[in-house]
């Protein structure tokens, strides 16, 4: 960064995966940091995602591929280094199989998926047993499903948990529960951050992480990120009994299991069926997460009954063109951003390269094709 400084104030905005990240790293970066967000950790998106680590289909840039990867590398080593994460960080592998009609495009994602190297296995329904249990034969359709066995999934409130439990170690000081911080610019440079509870942190950085909200407070700064962020419902089931390890990706539900021994599933259909009032406020009929569970009960061997413990409604972050949009923002020095869709799957390895970036001044080579000066 531009600072003379030789341990520059940098202050994330935003207490999500990706925010968390970026301040953990920061700190380990050296640069003296600030994590301000306006509830608890974890409120928005993190606190509700499937958070299946992966880089399935053939449907993005190589660079987005690749940053993918390396995210579900950077969770292998956290893995490895930290046995805490077994109970909620697991690599059992993702099951997908695809809608009646719809298989030429899951052909060519198989493909593209074989081109890369990526780990990806054509199953027949005999054989998806001897990779992965507890799914039932018959939902799988005849044209069978793939199957990804370096796929996995995180439990994003803990896994936020043990990186804020590092931030004290990291010198990293986390204000929660302040209200909405706004950005304090002058001239061409952001100068310090207010928070909602009105106090002023000057800084020589900041980092916009606050999820959704960034194409909003990016617009009225001039900055143009076009937005897709839909809505989206996570809903949790009380612990059961079942054998399913894999993440499960079909037509109707995606299902995982969770680190109480219960299942957390999601679908863009039952996304689509949430209420939005005018005021903002959501409401979620029983009649879609009904049949949420039904669509996951007759996944699973034996067809347990599912009863809901848990959903959460809100916001999911995606950028217009489904790209991230990591790094500087050119008409506001020493202004960063991080938005994204997958902020589960490349959360350990966007903080790390956004902290470098800032701390260095050099910019990132693998953040070049997600720096938000490509609307421009
Ligand atoms: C249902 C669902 C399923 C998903 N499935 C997957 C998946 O399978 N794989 C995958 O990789 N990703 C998945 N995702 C996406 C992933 O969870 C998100 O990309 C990620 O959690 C986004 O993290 P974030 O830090 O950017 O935003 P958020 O978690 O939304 O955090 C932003 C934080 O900023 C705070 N904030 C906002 N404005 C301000 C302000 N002005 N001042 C202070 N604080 C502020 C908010 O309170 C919030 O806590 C899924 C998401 C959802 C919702």
């Amino acid at each position: 960064m531009s600072s003379s400084t030789s341990r520059p104030r940098v202050a994330v905005i935003g207490g999500g995966v990706l925010g968390v990240s970026t301040a953990l790293h920061l700190g380990r970066e050296g640069a003296d940091t600030v994590l301000v967000t306006e509830a608890d950790l974890a409120s928005g998106a993190t606190g509700r995602s499937l958070s299946w680590l992966n880089s399935f289909g053939g449907n993005r840039s190589d660079a987005y591929h690749a940053l993918r990867v390396l995210g579900i590398d950077r969770y292998r080593t956290l893995s490895d280094r930290a046995e805490e994460s077994h109970a909620w960080l697991k690599f059992d592998g993702g099951l997908t199989w695809a809608a009646p009609g719809d298989t030429d495009r899951h052909r060519a994602a198989f493909a593209a998926m074989r081109r890369h190297g990526y780990d990806a296995h054509w199953l027949r329904r005999d054989q998806v047993a001897d990779w992965t249990p507890g799914v039932d034969p018959a939902a799988i359709p005849d044209d069978g499903a793939i199957f990804n066995p370096g796929e996995g999934w995180v439990d994003l409130v803990h896994l936020v948990r043990h990186l804020a439990a590092q931030f004290s170690t990291a010198g990293v000081e986390l204000i929660a529960n302040s209200g909405q911080t706004q950005l304090e610019v002058r001239g061409d440079r952001v100068t310090g951050v207010v928070t909602g509870a009105g106090q002023r942190l000057a800084v020589d950085a900041a980092v916009l992480a606050t999820g959704p909200d960034v194409p909003t407070t990016l617009a009225k700064l001039g900055v143009r990120v076009p937005d897709a962020t839909p809505h989206a419902l996570l809903v949790q089931t009380s612990p059961i009994d079942t054998a399913l390890r894999a993440t499960l990706n079909t037509p109707h539900v995606s299902v995982r299991p969770t680190p109480s021994g219960a299942l957390a599933m999601d679908s863009d259909g039952a996304a689509e069926e949430v209420i939005v009032h005018p005021d903002g406020s959501y409401e979620v009929k029983d009649a879609t997460i009904d049949g949420l569970l039904q669509h996951a009960s007759a996944l699973l061997a034996g067809h347990p009954e599912l009863r809901a413990d848990w959903y959460g409604v809100g916001r999911k972050p995606i950028p217009g063109d489904g790209e991230p949009v990591l790094g500087t923002v050119d008409q506001l020095r020493g202004l960063s951003v991080a938005f994204s869709h997958s902020g589960a799957t490349i959360g350990l390895i966007a903080g790390e390269l956004l902290a470098r970036q800032i701390v260095t001044g050099a910019a990132e080579p693998l953040l070049a094709p997600f720096q938000p000066g490509r609307f421009a």
